[in-house]
């Protein structure tokens, strides 16, 4: 059983939602907008477990709602509602740190059981079982607790910084294509030309504390993708 807040502007698509997700035995809440939203999490943070966030509402949008929940520091799976055909919107998505995503309309069994995958996920997060952790170059990245570690700074990450982490820190030393991580990291197959992924490259160098232009182990590779390269 979890706790959800469900920030949805349109009564139907809200009460099936919520519907469905408390006959799987969840709690469910919904707010009408994205300010109410930002105010029930201010107010209670560890009061809800996962956020199912649309894009379109009256006031400010779900990017917003989600970029400010993240630079607020609220980490836990934020599922996003997304108008069908929208790749843009996805990749915004991702970038504002939403872990996943479903085109409207969708199929309720669909949501919930992606809802449930994402739940899952954050219960690994919250019983780390083996330890599962990189180090390189003085810097730890712990992908269970989901946090890079350099010198006495910890980052909390998102869940799909660290998929991107993972991914990339698997192929050490590799030229990875933007195509191949928005496929295998995201789950995009558009051909779409996209910054999306830069922006989150910048974020990760940030936090590894490398120089944006010289950058020793996030590497750009110049009309291809990207590199990791632990240096080791
Ligand atoms: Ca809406």
């Amino acid at each position: 059983m979890a706790y959800i807040l469900i920030c949805e502007d349109e009564p139907h698509i809200a009460s099936g939602v919520k519907f469905n997700l408390e006959a799987e035995g969840h709690q469910v809440t919904v707010a009408g907008t994205g300010e109410d939203t930002l105010a029930r999490i201010a107010a209670a943070p560890d009061a809800v477990d996962a956020l199912i966030l649309d894009v379109m509402l009256p006031g400010i949008d779900g990017f917003e709602v989600a970029q400010t929940l993240r630079s607020r520091g609220w980490l836990r799976p934020i599922l996003m509602l997304t108008a069908r055909g929208r790749a843009e919107d996805v990749l915004r998505g991702f970038e504002a740190g939403t872990d996943d995503y479903l085109p409207k309309p969708f199929d309720l069994a669909i949501l919930v059981a992606r809802l449930n995958a994402l739940l899952r996920r954050q219960q690994w997060k919250v019983t780390p079982p083996p330890p599962d952790v990189f180090v390189f170059a003085g810097r730890t990245v712990d992908f269970a607790a989901q946090e890079l570690r350099v010198d006495d700074t910890v980052h909390p990450l998102t869940l799909m910084e660290v998929n991107l982490l993972r991914y990339l820190v698997q192929r050490d030393g590799q030229t990875v294509s933007r195509k191949q991580l928005l496929a295998e990291v995201w789950n995009v197959h558009e051909d779409t030309d996209t910054r999306a992924i830069d922006h989150f490259m910048s974020r990760l160098r940030k936090y590894i504390g490398e120089s944006p232009t010289h950058p020793k182990h996030l590497l750009t590779v110049r009309g291809v993708g990207y590199r990791f390269d632990s240096g080791t």
